[in-house]
Formats: C-alpha cells, structure tokens, sequence
C-alpha cells in the first residue's frame, strides 16, 4: 500500500487525515487462526443450497434495500418485527451506520477498553469523543464507572463475548446501562453463537427502547467473505440507522446466501459445538504451559486471549517456523504480551499447541 502523502493528506477531512490505511497484518501461511472466521467452513449438505441460491440471485436487479426476505426469516428467527430488524454489509458497515446516525461532535461514545479496535476508528472518523472505561483486573468491566459515564452519553458500546479477550459482558451491566443511558446502548453479540444458552440479551429488547444488538454471520456462520451482519433494536432506532445507510450495500447473492444459511442454521450446530469442544482443548494445553509462563483466560467465542512471554518474537517465529499466523495484541494498551488464537479444526488445534511447546521450551 502507497503512503498518504503530505500533499494529499492536506485535503483530507482532518479526522480522516489522522488515519492510515487498515492493515490486518495478513500474510499467507498454512494455518489462518487470525480473524475469528469458522475454519471448518459451510457444512457440506448446505454447501451446494447455498451455491444455487446464490447463482438464482436476480444479479440483473438491485438488492431489496432493507432485506426483503432474509429480513423477514431473520425477524421469525428471534421473534421481532420485519422493523426491529436492520441488514448491513457485514457488522462492520452496521456499526459505521451507529456512528454515522448517532455520533459526531458533542455525542460522546463510551466504550470498554480493551476491545473491537473499530468502534474508536468510527468514533474519531466522524469526530465523536470517547469515554474510555478501562476493565480491571483479569479484563473484568467496571460497570459501575461504565453506567455512570453512561448518564451523559449518545452511545454505549460494549461486546459480548469481547473481543479479544473473550469473556461475556453481565447480563444485569447490560440493563443497568440502558437504565443510565439516555441515548443508544449498542450489545456486539458477534461471538454470541459460541456462548453458553442464554448469554443473549436479544431477549431484553422488548424491555428497553435503546438496546440494540449487534449480529454477524462473518463468524459462527462461516460467511466472512460475504459480508452480512444485522442489528435487532427498537424499530425508530433500526429506521435511524435506515436513514443514514447506502440503499444497496448488501448485495442480492450475499442476500441469498445469508438466507440459505439462517434457513439451514440447524446444520452449523455440530461445527460449532467443535469449536466449543476446542476452545476447551486448546485452553487446556495452553494452560498446560503455565510453567512457561503462559497465561489463559476461559473465552465464551470462538478464540483465547493468551499472554505468553515476548510474545511478538513467539508470534513472529509462528508466522515463519510453524506457518501459522495468530493476532498479535502485545502492543495494545491493556493487552500487554497477549495474543489471540483463533480455534481451528483439531488438526489445527494440535499444530499450533505443539508449535508454542516447541518455541516456548527453546527448541
Ligand atoms: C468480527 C466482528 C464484527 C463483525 O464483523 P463483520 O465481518 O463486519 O460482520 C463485529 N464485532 C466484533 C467484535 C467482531 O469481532
């Protein structure tokens, strides 16, 4: 990627001109255990459904704007109306839409540090100020100061499970901040599909008019390349987020391919019960190397935070020794030494606990 140059930086809109180019530090190796995608992939009865409802697509016409039919099928899924239910070019344009609809300058964004890098990428894009509520010890949130920085905020933002540190944000937090907060409390659930039963709060939107919740099928439904995620919320909230989203973001196959999958939803329970299963192997062994200064935290998603020592250099010699890349958060605030692993198949599970033996021990 070129440099902005100085030049071109100068006609930027200054929000913009502090930022550079996103780099999700990819680089092609035999083992991906770095963006949180399901590594096992559509299952193969669903595979060949998908594939002709995506070619059956009416590739010659617009998209149904706000979803038409997967709309419809996503509102009989978790029971709310069609208008509770807003469809955006994956979780990431839906979020940019809540920033876009409620923040700015003087709407200020509170936010539960460490956490999704993008909610303060969207903020300061549109000149939203951030109140940072930093969790404590073990990333636990401090939902006290997080409620009580609420009462003057535009915007709550906080996930469930986290990401990267994987833990479940509480139930009763979540109410308290829709009790503090006079404007909207956003709930990212993107990971919400690998958690214990009932550790949605989707069932407290008929409770509270500014709760939205945040969906994605990037990650339990193995859909990362086609980009669709969805917000449940209060149907003037969804039609807030309506006004200010781009008509034809989602595109008609990646409508139909979504549709094929949450009509076929059953069928990603066994994966996703392996990865359940996985996350509690690789936990293990990791946990295992606790004499080698290893630390892991217990996740409810589909990945582990793990601080591991000097950890950029173990992260590096993965990439380069074993081919294996995980997500390096060593120089984040609050993630010192970490690194999140992403749990593959049980193949992949094996290599990269055999490859942090092998670099950890000195071998
Ligand atoms: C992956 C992710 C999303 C959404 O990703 P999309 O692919 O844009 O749907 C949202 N929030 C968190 C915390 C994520 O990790």
């Amino acid at each position: 990627m070129a440099d902005i140059t100085p030049e071109v930086r100068a006609l930027m809109r200054p929000s913009a001109a502090a930022l550079e180019p996103y780099d999700p530090a990819f680089s092609p190796v035999d083992v991906i255990l770095s963006a949180n995608e399901n590594n096992y992939g559509i299952p193969s009865e669903v595979a060949p459904i998908l594939a002709e409802a995506v070619a059956g697509a009416a590739w010659n016409r617009y998209p149904a704007p706000l979803g038409g039919r997967l709309r419809a099928r996503l509102a009989a899924w978790h029971g709310v109306a069609p208008e509770q239910v807003i469809i955006g070019n994956g979780g990431d344009e839906l979020l940019f839409n809540l920033f876009l609809a409620f923040g700015g300058a003087g709407h200020t964004l509170v936010s539960c540090p460490p956490t999704f890098s993008v909610y303060g990428l969207y903020a300061s894009m549109v000149e939203t100020p951030v109140a940072e509520v930093f969790r404590g010890r073990d990333f636990a949130p401090n939902v006290d100061a997080l409620a009580e920085a609420a009462r003057t905020a535009t915007l709550v933002v906080v996930t469930s499970p986290n990401n990267p540190t994987g833990d479940l944000f509480p139930r009763e937090g979540v109410r308290r901040l829709c009790e503090a907060c006079p404007g909207i409390v956003l709930v990212d659930e993107a990971y919400i599909e690998f958690s214990d039963p009932g550790s949605s709060v989707d069932d407290l939107l008929g409770e509270y008019e500014n709760l939205a919740v945040l969906h994605t099928f990037s990650k339990a439904f193995a859909l990362a390349g086609t980009r669709v995620g969805y917000v449940l919320a209060g149907a003037p909230v969804v039609a807030a987020l309506a006004a200010v989203r781009q008509p034809y973001s989602v595109s008609a196959p990646d409508q139909a391919a979504a549709l094929a999958a949450v009509t076929h939803r059953e069928a990603f329970r066994p994966a996703i019960e392996a990865i359940r299963l996985g996350r509690g192997r690789l936990s293990a062994m990791l946990g295992g190397l606790a004499s080698l200064g290893v630390r892991v935290w217990p996740s409810q998603a589909n990945f582990v935070c793990a601080r591991v020592p000097h950890a950029h250099d173990v992260w590096r010699r993965l990439r380069d020794e074993h081919s294996i890349l995980v997500r390096d958060f060593s120089s984040t605030p609050g993630l010192e030494g970490c690194l999140r692993i992403t749990v593959g198949t049980p193949g992949e599970i094996d290599l990269v606990a055999a490859a942090l033996d092998t670099i950890l021990k000195g071998e």
